[in-house]
């Protein structure tokens, strides 16, 4: 799942503003990405955001990325804090400050109540410029190499084939699945693999496409003993005006996510970082707008989702052909090390544990995921196997780096190509603790200063 739109997938994510944990860059820093380490990326993320509660010495005051604190007033969400004291987990003020580790109110990229994507933060005020032309319904199919030097790029539109010359470097920026796709689709890739499908090599690369990683997540969910705020607002008439007010004033029940809080854990005190994530959910996943006599409401429900922030098992992409509009091979591969059966299996008893405690004895009904029958490890294994899904946060499959699958450089250039590199998603060496957009907008931050050869930020 992509968003194919401007803005890409910011314009249809869930918004959740997370930056993951400092030591998830300083590992980067340590495996060969030199100038990546917290200290260095900081300067990046506070320039990108402006953050509601103002600037301090982690959060930025002045960026294009509007970022605000959650503001569900749902009780369930207090009750899942209390629950939380009550097994001894720590809280956090603010998980993009000075200490991620704990419970945290959630953040979220929203401006006057409607979604601050990439593209209303940063395209929509640079579109007058004149030396930018935006192209829409335009798939990049090639780039155009000569020798080992990109010179521009091949795109169709309206059936016809366009070539655009790069006076300086070329750019990808389409995606975890789609910038290596476009590399190979150009000759740069594993040599065997591209012969495979008919493809001439220009760049021995074996590492694109490579490396694929993603946040794998499953559900703990409860039926809601009485329902709650959200579901009201889901009454079709109600839901309506929520919409309207939303849309004309920004404010209201239509701009307040059901959803209040994240959580970042350790299965095991001796970790450098977070390997947990608790995604709350205030609304089953499927509610929507009902109406007496018309259409009967929803078994209103609320869980968490524990999510794996650190798997070891690898996936890859590949192409299925040499055509450009056919969609690539994704083996996610997920669960592929005991490592990752025992983590998420960790998080669904963690996740259970606080859904079990006292303080939220008021709002919980029966256990509808995992469900009583799910007891043993073994049975846990196998509801992991039969219901976990992506959290949507792929990345990795042209990993800078220095090690030999790198693909890119620690300035993000593609390795054996002059004048060419990717920043997206795709360009992170290895999984943050926590959703990654945040990253992704902090790599595009960081490569317009290596674009333009400036000095980078103060540490
Ligand atoms: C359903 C969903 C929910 C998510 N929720 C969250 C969340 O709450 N918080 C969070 O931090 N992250 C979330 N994510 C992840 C996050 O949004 C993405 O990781 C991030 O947006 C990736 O940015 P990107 O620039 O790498 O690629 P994308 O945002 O995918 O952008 C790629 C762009 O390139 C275009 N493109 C691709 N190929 C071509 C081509 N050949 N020619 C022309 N254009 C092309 C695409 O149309 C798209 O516009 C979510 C993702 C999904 C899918």
């Amino acid at each position: 799942m992509r968003g194919k739109v401007l803005g890409g997938s910011s314009s249809i994510n869930v918004m959740a503003y997370v930056r993951g944990h400092r030591g998830d860059y300083d590992r980067w820093a340590r495996n060969g990405c030199t100038g990546w380490s917290y200290a260095e990326v900081l300067p990046y993320f506070k320039r990108c955001e402006t953050w509601e509660k103002g600037e301090n010495a982690w959060r930025g005051g002045r960026g294009p990325l509007s970022v605000i604190d959650s503001r569900n007033r749902d009780p369930l969400f207090e009750a899942w804090l209390d629950a939380a004291r009550e097994a001894d987990w720590p809280f956090t003020e603010d998980y993009n400050g000075k200490e991620q580790e704990g419970f945290g109110l959630g953040q979220w990229t929203i401006r006057n109540g409607r979604r601050c994507s990439a593209a209303v933060a940063f395209l929509r005020p640079a579109l007058s410029r004149p030396n930018l032309t935006v192209e829409i319904n335009a798939l990049a199919t090639r780039v155009i190499l000569e020798g080992t030097r990109a010179r521009g790029v091949e795109y169709t539109s309206a059936g016809r084939i366009h070539h655009v010359a790069a006076a300086r470097e070329v750019l990808l920026a389409g995606g975890v699945f789609n910038s290596p796709q476009l590399l190979m689709l150009s000759g740069i890739g594993d040599a065997s693999h591209l012969r495979e499908v008919g493809i001439q090599p220009k760049v021995n690369l074996p590492g694109v496409g490579r490396n694929l990683q993603d946040h794998l997540t499953v559900d703990v969910h409860h039926l809601r003993r009485a329902p709650g705020p959200f579901h009201a607002a889901m009454r079709l008439d109600r839901a309506a005006l929520n919409m309207a007010r939303a849309y004309v004033l920004g404010t209201g029940p239509g701009t307040v996510l059901p959803s209040h809080l994240h959580a970042f854990l350790k299965t095991r005190r001796e970790l450098a970082v977070p390997d947990i994530q608790f995604l709350f959910r205030g609304a089953p996943p499927r509610a929507y707008p009902w109406l007496p006599g018309i259409k009967p409401a929803y078994a209103d429900s609320f869980g968490l989702r524990p999510v794996m922030l650190h798997p070891e098992s690898r996936g890859v992409v590949r192409l299925r052909s040499s055509d450009p509009s056919t969609p690539v091979r994704i083996v996610q591969n997920f669960l592929a090390t005991e490592h990752d059966v025992r983590t998420i299996r960790e998080g669904v008893k963690l996740g259970r544990d606080i859904a079990g405690r006292k303080s939220l004895e008021q709002f919980r009904g029966r256990e509808t995921a995992p469900g009583p029958e799910c007891r043993t490890d073994a049975e846990l294994d196998a509801f992991v196997r039969r219901t976990a899904i992506t959290a949507h946060h792929p990345c990795a499959m042209c990993a800078m780096g220095t090690g030999e699958d790198a693909v890119l450089d620690p300035s993000l250039r593609v390795r054996g190509v002059d004048g060419l590199r990717v920043i997206d998603a795709s360009a992170m060496p290895d999984l943050v603790s926590g959703n990654i957009n945040a990253c992704v907008m902090m790599i595009a931050e960081k490569a317009a200063d290596l674009v333009l050869g400036k000095l980078p930020l103060p540490a």
